[in-house]
């Protein structure tokens, strides 16, 4: 199958071919034409997949072929997208797979000046990229009339729920002209997510590339018990000992992640971060370190995780758990893209338990664990279980502990064989109990 035998045009072909695009994804073979023939869309894919180019490419060419040309303030394609990094990538794959055609594009997100957005949008534009908030914004000062509106996207419509979109998003589909294509991509599928469908969509195709909530399988993920003050002190010894030369790290708080960034910097190592507190120039500016390879540490919460495209980023680490297990699929979703082999590594305390519990639920697999010479956890993680037991183990003797600065050799025997990670059925998701006596304490927040 290639991207012209999709039905695409000429000038879509030949940006595909400046990227060295060789043939669709599994998400483009059966999202393109659907698009095209101006179908609905419902599809389960999560980043990495080609999800992007599955409705821009398509998007673009009907814009093109079926006028009619843009009015004042007005726009014809709406992308909804949750973070205000996920609109710049989506926008900046707009502009990259449309090089070639005369059609207008625009981004708009909130935490910048409204004015340029208002400026840029007087002419029309073909497709806007927008955050929902901010969409309100610019339509309630009439910047914006949705009378010339086609086609709705809704990209990572799940992540827009999570944080706390649903009364903007109801606002805007109330604004939108009823006669309209609209296609909802969403990793996960919650039962809001599924009654959100039910309402927009008219018989949508289905479209799934990767079994629902499955993380990569590119992807191979390993877990590192420990104690939670020693994760710092860890991080940097598996940095050392493993030759890290670029990692994106993910930590539970801003606090947590601007504490980390500050002890890489003072080991002299390139280190950056992303988090909601960031004005979103510097947030754009660290990602683009980053992707120049003048940074090689960001750190983020989970804020950027849905929106950072980084092609082939080797590593993912998981500092901290996430306190929304979906979050985990969508941080390594981070590594292993379009095909690329990829690890992401969690460092686990027993704090995290739950939150563990629930991950392997949610990908129907137990992870497995290992623990470095050295760092052995005082405090253990108990054992979980698919389903969401826990299994208290035999206390183990205690190890005699290595002084500071003189780390044990790293057990790699652990980690680096290909076992395969112990599957079984999955079950309904439930988060497991922690043993009586020994709670583990509520995560405090989300660090957005
Ligand atoms: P997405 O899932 O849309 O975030 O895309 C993930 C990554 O895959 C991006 O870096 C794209 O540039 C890349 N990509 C998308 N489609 C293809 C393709 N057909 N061939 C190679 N790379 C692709």
């Amino acid at each position: 199958m290639t991207f012209a035998e999709l039905g695409l045009i000429e000038p879509l072909l030949r940006a595909l071919d400046g990227l060295d695009y060789q043939k669709p994804t599994p998400v483009q073979a059966q999202a393109i034409p659907a698009v095209l023939k101006g179908r609905d869309l419902l599809a389960a894919a999560q980043t990495g997949t080609g999800k992007t180019a599955g409705f821009a490419l398509p998007l673009l060419q009907k814009l093109l072929q079926e006028g009619p040309q843009v009015a004042a303030n007005s726009i014809r394609a709406l992308v909804l997208v949750p973070t205000r990094e996920l609109a710049e990538q989506v926008h900046e794959s707009f502009r990259v797979y449309g090089q070639h055609v005369p059609l207008r594009t625009a981004v708009a997100y909130g935490g910048v000046s409204i004015n340029p957005q208002m400026m840029k949008l007087r002419k029309g534009v073909d497709v806007l990229v927008a955050t929902p908030g901010r969409l309100l914004d610019l339509y309630r000062q009439n910047a914006l009339k949705f009378t010339q509106l086609q086609v709705l996207v809704l990209d990572e419509a799940d992540r827009m729920l999570d944080l706390g979109f649903a009364r903007e998003l109801d606002e805007v589909f109330a604004a939108l002209p009823k006669r309209r294509q609209t296609l909802l991509f969403s990793a996960t599928f919650s039962e809001a997510i599924r009654k959100m469908a039910g309402g927009l969509l008219r018989d949508p195709l289905s479209i799934e590339v990767a079994p629902r909530n499955t993380a990569a399988k590119t992807v191979k993920q390993q877990l590192i018990t420990v104690d939670k003050k020693r994760k710092a002190e860890l991080f940097l010894h598996l940095l050392q000992s493993r030759g890290w030369r670029q990692a994106l790290v993910f930590a539970k708080t801003r606090k947590g992640v601007d504490e980390l960034v500050g002890r890489l910097q003072a080991e002299g190592l390139a280190a950056d971060s992303i988090h909601g507190d960031k004005p979103q120039p510097s947030r754009l500016r660290a990602l683009q370190r980053f992707k120049d390879g003048e940074v090689n540490f960001l750190v983020a919460t989970d804020v950027a995780a849905r929106g950072l495209d980084i092609e082939e980023m080797p590593l993912v680490v998981n500092f901290d758990l996430p306190i929304v297990a979906e979050d985990y699929v969508h941080r390594i979703g981070r590594t292993g893209r379009a095909g690329a082999s990829g690890q992401a590594l969690s460092l686990v305390c027993a704090d995290e338990v739950q939150q563990l519990a629930a991950i392997e639920t949610l990908i129907g697999q137990l992870l497995t664990r290992s623990e470095e010479d050295g760092f052995e956890a005082e405090h253990r993680v108990p054992q979980t279980t698919l389903g969401g037991q826990l299994v208290k183990k035999p206390k183990k003797p205690k190890q005699p502990k290595v002084p500071e600065g003189k780390p044990g050799k790293v057990h790699l025997g652990n980690l680096l064989d290909d076992k395969p990670q112990v599957k079984a059925v999955r079950k309904a998701p439930g988060f497991a109990k922690a043993p009586a006596g020994k709670k583990p304490s509520a995560p405090k927040g989300k660090g957005r």
